[in-house]
This record gives structure tokens, sequence and C-alpha cells, in this order.
């Protein structure tokens, strides 16, 4: 028989038929377990995120298995493969179109860096022109490796502030970017 597990209650205090704990772990702990994945693949890096998505791997053991394909109902934007500097605004207009709480995932080297591709023509990683949060290395990455993007973006997630994205310090990143918060 399989085992099954649970994710851990969040820290709280403990009795005889109550637990109290704080309001933004609670939420943490949803957000984290209730990622809404919007793919950007290109390339082959996106094959590999098929196989993630696949029964062997299973992503929706992590609560993840729902794929938008409208930024607006999707929080964690995984972009896979070769993006080419005219792809650059596409990108941008994606990321620009999801609402807060967003969080980016640079899938495989072309995403993080350019990979292979140091031409004219390839951006050297999407964080020319959008935030990343967690950066799986990779040509391609295997599935675990995707899998354990995602489980450092849960971690993330889970101790996240539930108004770190008012705050000046994300603000002042956004702003880097020339990215307005609405
Ligand atoms: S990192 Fe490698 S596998 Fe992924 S899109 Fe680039 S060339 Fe393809």
């Amino acid at each position: 028989m399989s085992k099954v597990s649970f994710s851990e209650a969040p820290p709280g205090i403990e009795g005889s038929g109550f637990f109290a704990t704080r309001f933004d772990k609670v939420i943490g702990l949803a957000r984290a377990n209730s990622l809404w994945p919007l793919p950007f693949a290109t390339s082959c890096c996106g094959i590999a995120y098929m196989a993630t998505m696949g029964s062997h791997y299973d992503l929706a053991r992590f609560g993840a298995e729902r794929p938008s394909f409208s930024p607006r109902q999707a929080d964690m934007l995984l972009v896979m493969g070769t993006i080419a500097k005219k792809m650059g605004p596409v990108l941008r207009q994606v990321y620009m179109q999801m609402a807060e709480p967003r969080w980016v995932i640079a899938v495989g080297a072309c995403a993080s860096s350019g990979g292979i591709f140091d031409s004219y023509s390839v951006l050297q990683g999407i964080d020319e022109v959008i935030p990343v949060d967690v950066y799986v290395p990779g040509c391609p990455p295997r599935p675990e490796a995707i899998l354990d993007g995602i489980m450092r973006l849960q971690d993330i997630v889970k101790t996240e502030s539930l108004n770190r994205r008012n705050t000046p310090e994300y603000q002042a990143l956004l702003e880097k970017y020339d990215i307005k918060n609405g």
C-alpha cells in the first residue's frame, strides 16, 4: 500500500479541542499547496515540464496540477525554454497580467541565463525583463529538478508575509524592472 503523507500544520498553540496559530501561516500553507502554474514553454524544457505533469512524477501531489493558460488565473509563472529578445516584451506582458501574489521560476539553463545560446538574438536570462524567485539548473532539468524548484518556491511562499508584496523592498524591486504593481 502506498504511503500517504500530509503537509505539516503550521507552528501554533494546541490544547484539548483547539489549535491557535497565526493567520499569515495558514494563508502561506494554503497558497504554497495550491499554486496554479502558467507554463510559458518555448522549447525543449517544456517537454521536461510535460513529464513532470505526467502520472509518474505527478505534480498534483503538490497541489499544482491545474495549469492555467490565462495569466489572470495563475500565480506561478514557469518559464521554460530559450527566450528570444523579441519574446521578452511578450513574457513581460504575461507577467504583468498576473495578479498578486505571483511568483516566477526560471526552468533550465536557457530561461536562467540564455544557456548555450550566447547570441545577439537570445535573452541572457529572463531576469533581464522580470524578477525571478527560483532558478532551476539543467539542460534540460530532469523532472526531479523541476519538482525541487517548485518545493523551493513553496518554502518561499509559506514563509512570506501576507503583505510582503506591499513592502517598500518589493515595490523597489518592481520599480527596478519598471513594473507598476496593479
Ligand atoms: S536549457 Fe537546454 S533543454 Fe532547456 S530549452 Fe535550453 S537548450 Fe533546450
